[in-house]
């Protein structure tokens, strides 16, 4: 099935290339790149321990925001409900790097997966781990059986020296009180989240602890651990997919959390891990082609938590 739906992703490219390019001279933006819609990849992990991949499965990209996904869970675990305290639960409607909402939100991120938010989880990171830049890490290479991940260093460095906005997030967090470590120390971990480099096979495998039940038969997933990541999953479906969580929604019908780096993880609960990738991002930063393979994937399972589409 996979195979069918790369092949159908393949044939639709064009059309949206075409979409993409037009867009982008309306707005006056740089034309997007035709090989950046040709290359797509689809990695399906199955609760009974199956991975199936097809396409560009095993081509490495940085996860970027979808970190934002595995530090919630690691931080929700460390501290319980009391995590809500400093960022809230509501889609934002507004850029996810968007300071005018911080300000109005008096330093208290309407989510954690809006920047200002995942910047605020990482400093309450900060506080239960002694290596906070390697703990988004570290929970990801327990999921992949002894596979390691890498960090691109280049991705990294850009994060680094073009993050003047997201350390301004931090200074409004700080001074409604709501940061209390320095602000390139939270800068530092959150640039090594961002960067860790995964391909669609590892992040299916990354992301399957959200499928709620025994992830794998070594290890029987807790009743709480269940509880939290059916948390996890109703924060990804109404804020995972930028300004796109409704259409994405609407279309696809699972959670499901984006990156920058074109990656995007979505969870078919009790039932599946899915990681598509294609670099090329639409208007709302989502990948143009990796939405496209989830809605065949959605159209041709019941995987849709709403029913069969
Ligand atoms: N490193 C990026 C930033 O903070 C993440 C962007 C993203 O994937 O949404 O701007």
């Amino acid at each position: 099935m996979l195979d069918d739906i790369v092949s159908e992703v393949t044939e639709k490219a064009p059309k949206l290339f075409e979409e993409a390019t037009q867009i982008a001279e309306d707005l006056g933006k740089p034309k997007p790149r035709k090989a950046d819609f040709d290359r797509f990849g689809i990695a399906v992990f199955t609760r009974d321990g199956a991975l199936v991949k097809a396409g560009n499965a095993g081509t490495g990209f940085p996860i970027q925001s979808i970190s934002k996904v595995f530090a919630l869970e690691v931080a929700l675990e460390a501290l319980g409900e009391s995590l809500w305290k400093r960022v809230g639960r509501e889609p934002s409607g507004d850029a996810f790097n968007s300071i005018i909402d911080l300000e109005r939100q008096k330093g208290i991120p309407r989510n954690p997966f809006i920047n200002s938010g995942a910047l605020v989880v990482v400093d309450a990171l900060l506080d239960v781990d002694q290596d906070p830049n390697g703990c988004v890490m570290r929970f990801v290479e327990h999921h992949l059986d002894g596979e390691k991940a890498s960090y691109d260093k280049d991705v990294m460095e850009s994060d680094r020296t073009g993050g003047n906005l997201n350390r301004s997030l931090m200074f409004m967090a700080k001074h409604h009180g709501n940061l209390k470590h320095e602000v390139a120390e939270v800068m530092e971990a959150y640039v090594h989240q961002c960067a860790i480099t995964l391909d669609c096979a590892g992040l299916a495998k990354a992301g399957r602890f959200l499928m709620h039940e025994r992830p794998d038969e070594r290890s029987e997933r807790p009743y709480g651990d269940a509880r939290r990541g059916r948390r996890v999953l109703s924060i990804m479906m109404m804020c995972g997919m930028y300004d796109g969580s409704g259409d994405f929604s609407y279309r696809v019908g699972l959670p499901a959390k984006s990156g920058v780096g074109g990656g995007i993880l979505a969870i078919a609960p009790h039932t599946a891990s899915i990681a598509a990738w294609s670099p090329a991002l639409d208007p709302m930063g989502n990948s143009w082609l990796g939405v496209l393979g989830l809605e065949l994937l959605a159209k041709r399972t019941d995987w849709s938590v709403f029913g069969r589409t």
